[in-house]
C-alpha cells in the first residue's frame, strides 16, 4: 500500500488525481488531504477517502472542517506548519504536490527533504527554487517524477537511467509541445479586450483560473521552460518550444542520431498522474485509448514571441539565473490575479512582468530566504506598478 498526501486536494490536480486513487483502493490509501478554502468540497473528499489528516488555510476554516466532519476520527489542522508536517511525516509515502503557485513551495520542499516520492505538479514551486530544489531532492534521495504532462512525456521519452545530463545520453533537444491557448488565432490588437471567462477557456484542457490565464499568456510554456530546465538539466538554447493545437503529442525528445521519442495520449491529466503513481509499473487511469484514426490532422508551428511576450521573458529569466525566475514567477502571480479581478487588461500582464523585472535587481539564490525575500520585493513592485497602471 502506498500511502498518500494531496497537497491541494479540491483543486484542478488533486480531483483528478483522487479519481485515479479510487479506481485502485487495494494499492493506495490517502494519508491526508489539504486545501486553502473549499471546506465543503474538501469534507465531501475525506467523506469519501477517509484520510488521516486534514488540512485548510484558516482556524475559520478548520472549525467548519471539523463539524462536517465530526464523528470521523479525521485530524483536522491549519496553517503552512502542518501543511509541512503532513507532506514530510513518516506514516505518508507519496506527496502529490498540486498547491498552485508559490504557496506550495514550503510543503513541496519539505517533502523533498524528507526523502518522500515527490510527485509536481506545483511548478511555481521549481520554477522559484530550482537549484535548492533540486539538491534537496538529491541530499534527501526523494524521488521526483513530473505530473505537469510535457514533463511527464519528456521523462518517458528519456532512458530510464537518465542522470540530467543531456550529453550523455545522446539528447539534442527538449521539444516542449504547447496548445497556444485560446488567443493563437486572435487578432494581436485585440488582445487587450479579453475577458478573463475567455482567456480561461482552454481549448483543450479544463484547469484551475490561475494556470489557464498563463497557458492565454503562454508564461504556462515559459515556467515549463525553466521547470525543464531544472528537471532534465538542460541549459535554455536546448529546449525549443513548438506550437501543436491539438496537444496529442505531450512533448518529445529529440536525439543526436537523428530519433525523435514522443509521447502521445488524450489531453487528461490522469494518464500523467496515474503513470508517476505507479512508477516504474502501469495502472489504468480511467483515460480512454487515443484514437489515432478518428483524429484530425497533427499540426506543428514556431512560437510567436511577439504575440507572446510573456515566453520572452521566461527565457530572458531563465539565462539570467539566480532569483530572476523567482521574480518572474512572482510578478506573473500578482498580474495574473489582477486580471482576473479585472483591475488590469490581458495585455498588462506581460508589461507588469518587465516592469518587475526591470525595476528589482536580480542575484545569486543562496538560500530559500533569499528566493522567498525577492518573491516579496516582486510582488510589491508588482502591485505598485498595477496601481500606475490604473492611473
Ligand atoms: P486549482 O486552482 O484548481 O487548485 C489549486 C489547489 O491549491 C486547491 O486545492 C487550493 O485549495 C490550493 N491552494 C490554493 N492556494 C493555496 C494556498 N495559499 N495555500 C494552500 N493551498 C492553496 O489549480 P490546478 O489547476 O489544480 O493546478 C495546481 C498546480 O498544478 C499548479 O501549479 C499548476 O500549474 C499545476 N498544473 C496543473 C495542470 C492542470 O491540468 N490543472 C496541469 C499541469 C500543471
Ligand atoms: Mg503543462
Amino acid at each position: 500500500m502506498q500511502r498518500i498526501t494531496i497537497l491541494g486536494a479540491t483543486g484542478s490536480i488533486g480531483a483528478s488525481t483522487l479519481d485515479v486513487l479510487a479506481r485502485h483502493p487495494d494499492l493506495y490509501s490517502v494519508y491526508a488531504l489539504t486545501a486553502h478554502g473549499r471546506v465543503e468540497e474538501l469534507a465531501e473528499a475525506c467523506r469519501r477517502h477517509r484520510p488521516k489528516r486534514a488540512v485548510v488555510g484558516t482556524p475559520e476554516a478548520a472549525g467548519r472542517l471539523s463539524q462536517l466532519l465530526e464523528g470521523l476520527g479525521i485530524v483536522v489542522e491549519h496553517g503552512e506548519q502542518a501543511l509541512c508536517d503532513v507532506a514530510s511525516h513518516a506514516d505518508t509515502d507519496t506527496v502529490m504536490a498540486a498547491i498552485v503557485g508559490a504557496a506550495g513551495l514550503a510543503p513541496t520542499l519539505a517533502a523533498a527533504r524528507a526523502g518522500k516520492k515527490v510527485l509536481l505538479a506545483n511548478k511555481e514551486a521549481l520554477v522559484m527554487s530550482g537549484q535548492l530544489f533540486m539538491d534537496a531532492v538529491r541530499e534527501h534521495k526523494a524521488t521526483l517524477l513530473p505530473i505537469d504532462s510535457e514533463h511527464n512525456a519528456i521523462f518517458q521519452s528519456l532512458p530510464g537511467t537518465y542522470g540530467r545530463n543531456p550529453d550523455a545520453a545522446g539528447v539534442a533537444r527538449i521539444l516542449l509541445t504547447a496548445s497556444g491557448g485560446p488567443f493563437l488565432n486572435r487578432a494581436v490588437e485585440t488582445l487587450g479586450d479579453v475577458t478573463p471567462d475567455e482567456a480561461c477557456k482552454h481549448p483543450n484542457w479544463i484547469m484551475g483560473r490561475k494556470i489557464s490565464v498563463d497557458s492565454a499568456t503562454m508564461m504556462n510554456k515559459g515556467l515549463e521552460v525553466i521547470e525543464a530546465h531544472w528537471l532534465f538539466g538542460a541549459p535554455a538554447e536546448r529546449i525549443e518550444v513548438v506550437i501543436h493545437p491539438q496537444s496529442v503529442i505531450h512533448s518529445m525528445v529529440s536525439y543526436v542520431d537523428g530519433s525523435v521519442l514522443a509521447q502521445l495520449g488524450n489531453p487528461d491529466m490522469r494518464t500523467p498522474i496515474a503513470h508517476a503513481l505507479a512508477y516504474p509499473e502501469r495502472i489504468a487511469s480511467g483515460v480512454a485509448q487515443l484514437d489515432l484514426t478518428g483524429m484530425a490532422a497533427l499540426q506543428f508551428y514556431k512560437p510567436d514571441f511577439a504575440r507572446f511576450p510573456c515566453l520572452a521573458l521566461a527565457f530572458d529569466a531563465l539565462r539570467a539565473g539566480g532569483t530572476a525566475p523567482s521574480l518572474l514567477n512572482a510578478a506573473n502571480e500578482i498580474a495574473v490575479q489582477a486580471f482576473l479581478d479585472r483591475e488590469i487588461g490581458f495585455r498588462d500582464i506581460d508589461r507588469v512582468i518587465a516592469n518587475v523585472m526591470d525595476a528589482v535587481p536580480h542575484g545569486p539564490a543562496p538560500s530559500i530566504e533569499a528566493v522567498l525575500e525577492q518573491d516579496a520585493r516582486a510582488r510589491e513592485a508588482a502591485r505598485s506598478a498595477i496601481s500606475t497602471l490604473r492611473g
